[in-house]
């Protein structure tokens, strides 16, 4: 089919789950826009949306009939509805593409409708009229393709933060292996795309792991004011309010419903490579889990390097058995 107009535009948010559900919730409100006007799918137009890793959405329009390339100021400023129907759908759309289950309640939701509001009042960017994509690791290319910015970029410099235990802990407390991974494996991530970025604008482009620690590479601006003190405090701060306010009962309840299909994606094979263990649903499920987990938390060291400064400080939380 011949192309009369293609329009590529853009917008920026550090939240890249949230991207993802916001570009699914605008995919639908500018499809049942044109749907509205009597346009069709395919034949007046044609859509790709991206939500990238780094924060970047991307909305790539191919108009092909002139009532269709009327619109295109309208739709620029179409708003998404933050009705709870609507945001639940598209959650289940972009966990069904993750092969994951939604856990979030109600003050999840609440925080995500804040922030598709938010992402409502960022305008439409045309690619077009943009020199370069600044705090993203975007590259735009000449033919108009966009990549991950390789990571020798001038732009950047590169952080590392990881979550670990010391290997000894480890080697003298295989029973606990699991455990160390999924708090490990939640804490990492959870400050790597929603704190970090949202409290430095750093954000994470990738995420590793290996016997004793998680780890997350993230981006700064090589101008960012921010050192790695600042961003330890971030996390410790953090990481106290939300083990101390949310993590553990949290924990608790996805422990209980562990099942077959089971929202953790416990690498059994990994974890038997690596520590010649294997850990059946009955384990996770015992009741002595609640004490281990005080006992892992005890034992978390987080890591920040950053322009050459390590930084490493040791959680030392007790939470339950306090
Ligand atoms: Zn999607």
């Amino acid at each position: 089919m011949r192309i009369e107009m293609r329009i590529r535009l853009y917008k920026i948010y550090p939240k890249p789950v949230t991207n993802h559900i916001y570009e699914h919730l605008f995919v639908t409100t500018m499809w049942r826009y044109f749907d509205s006007k009597g346009l069709i799918n395919g034949i007046d137009y044609s859509y790709t949306a991206t939500a990238f890793h780094g924060g970047l959405i991307c909305l790539d329009l191919d108009l092909y009939s002139l009532d269709a390339q009327n619109l295109v100021p309208q739709i620029s400023k179409l708003n998404v509805s933050t009705d709870k129907n609507s945001l639940i759908s598209a959650i289940t759309e972009v966990c069904a593409e993750n092969e994951q289950r939604f856990s979030g309640n109600q003050s999840d939701l609440d925080a995500l409708e804040n922030d598709i509001a938010v992402l409502n009042s960022i305008t439409w960017d045309d690619i077009e009229n943009t020199e370069v994509i600044t705090m993203k690791n975007i590259k735009l290319h000449k033919n108009g393709d966009l990549s991950l910015k390789d990571m020798a970029s001038s732009s950047f410099s590169n952080a590392l933060m990881s979550v670990s235990v010391a290997s000894d802990f480890i080697k003298h407390n295989k029973s606990l292996v699991p455990l160390i991974k999924i708090i490990q494996g939640l804490l990492v991530r959870r400050l790597g795309y929603e704190v970090i970025p949202e409290t430095l604008g750093w954000y994470a482009y990738d995420f590793t792991t290996d016997q004793a620690a998680s780890y997350v590479h993230l981006h700064a601006r090589k101008t960012a004011e921010v050192d790695a003190s600042v961003a330890m405090r971030a996390c410790k701060k953090y990481l106290k309010t939300y083990i101390t306010d949310e993590y553990v009962s949290d924990l608790q309840s996805k422990l209980s419903k562990i099942n077959a299909d089971t929202y953790f994606n416990l690498d059994h094979y990994g974890l038997y490579e690596d520590h010649n263990i294997i850990f059946g649903q009955k384990y996770l499920q015992s009741t002595d889990v609640l004490s281990s987990i005080d006992t892992v938390l005890e034992n978390i060291v987080v890591k920040v390097s950053y322009r050459g400064k390590k930084i490493e400080e040791s959680l030392s939380s007790r939470l339950i058995t306090k």
